[in-house]
């Protein structure tokens, strides 16, 4: 621990000598000036826990001396007791007080009450410390948990993200669909505007993967996700994978012959991927099927009935032929 400074302001050698007699302890550091410049030029290099100063002194007496004192920034907050030959007298009493001073000791000093008075503002003051210390610490804890916080979303946020992502493709999942969807239907219904949905599903994919085995299965998956994706081109548009070899575009504020418009687009786009197919009795190539459905949203329906609609196209288009898309 700090040795705290206490610092002693008389005129008289034999009455600085008899303070620090009475305060020495190994603990405390006194520190001596005989006038008032003294005092405050200690002030300079030192920080004080109190200052214990003599009242009458030639040229800055003690008055003078404490009104500096309280005048610097740095010195200002230090408790004062002034030590006075003076009777009690009220009006003297009084006049410390105006200078900022904290409490008055009367000559002869009795060791006694020195000790003690001395002793409570030395308390004082190390609870200061204390407190002092304790709320840096608290600030810098505080700085920690904000970072830390900061981390957190930002790790929440990653984590979001990957979680409404499909791995292998990188569209958003099913569970962004869903939660899409929901969301597109209401607004609709505020917004009494149509909501398209296509849904698309691969051409005999199964016969795909057995022929060239599940991982060119994948790669094949991913070039048709960036396919359908390349084809929508509006912001608020969303593609989803929705399950295996099927996705799902939502569209909102679409009618029938926009959502039409951007099947084609697909059908065109996932031609132009020309990956080979020896299996499909469809084509020489990967081919995708589509369902298209149109609704005006409204509170008695949901969004379920749109998707069966969909489903229900993409039904048609399987059965009249594949690499098409009905509506319905
Ligand atoms: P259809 O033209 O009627 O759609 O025939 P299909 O073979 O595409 O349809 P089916 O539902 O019978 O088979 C879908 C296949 O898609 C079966 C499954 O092995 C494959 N599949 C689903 N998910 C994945 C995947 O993540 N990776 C791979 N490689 N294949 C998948
Ligand atoms: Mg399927
Ligand atoms: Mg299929």
């Amino acid at each position: 621990m700090r040795a705290i400074s206490i610092l002693i302001v008389d005129d008289r050698p034999e009455n600085l000598l008899a303070l620090e007699q009475v305060l020495e302890t190994p603990t405390l550091n006194v520190v001596r000036a005989n006038s008032g410049h003294e005092a405050l030029e200690r002030t300079l290099d030192h920080e004080f826990a109190l200052i214990l100063l003599d009242v009458q002194m030639p040229i800055m007496d003690g008055y003078e001396t404490a009104a500096l004192l309280r005048g610097n920034k740095k010195t200002k907050n230090i408790p004062i007791i002034f030590v006075t030959a003076a009777t009690k007298e009220q009006s003297q009493v009084f006049l410390g007080y105006g200078s900022g001073a904290v409490d008055y000791l009367f000559k002869p000093l009795e060791p006694d009450v020195l000790k003690s008075k001395v002793t409570i503002f030395l308390e004082l003051y190390r609870q200061r410390r204390l407190l002092e210390e304790k709320t840096r610490e608290l600030d810098a804890k505080i700085l920690e948990l904000e970072t830390l916080k900061l981390a957190l979303e930002d790790s929440n946020e990653k984590l979001r993200q990957l979680s409404s992502l499909d791995g292998l493709t990188d569209l958003p999942n099913r569970r962004f669909f869903d939660e899409t969807i929901a969301r597109e239907w209401q607004r609709g219904i505020r917004r009494q505007k149509p909501l398209s949905l296509i849904l698309a599903d691969i051409d005999h994919f199964k016969a795909f993967n057995d022929a060239y085995g599940h991982v060119v299965g994948d790669d094949c998956l991913k070039r048709v996700a960036k396919g359908l994706e390349k084809s929508i081109l509006r912001d608020v548009d969303t593609i989803a994978r929705y399950g295996g070899e099927e996705f799902a575009a939502i569209l909102p504020e679409t009618d029938e012959a926009g959502g039409v418009k951007i099947i084609q687009r697909m059908l065109k786009s996932i031609e132009a991927l020309k990956i080979d197919h020896i299996a499909s009795p469809t084509a020489d190539h990967v081919t995708v099927s589509f369902g298209l459905s149109t609704m005006l949203p409204i509170s008695d329906l949901g969004p379920t009935q749109l998707i069966e609609s969909a489903d229900k196209a993409l039904y048609l288009a399987k059965n009249s032929g594949r690499n098409t898309y009905a509506i319905s």
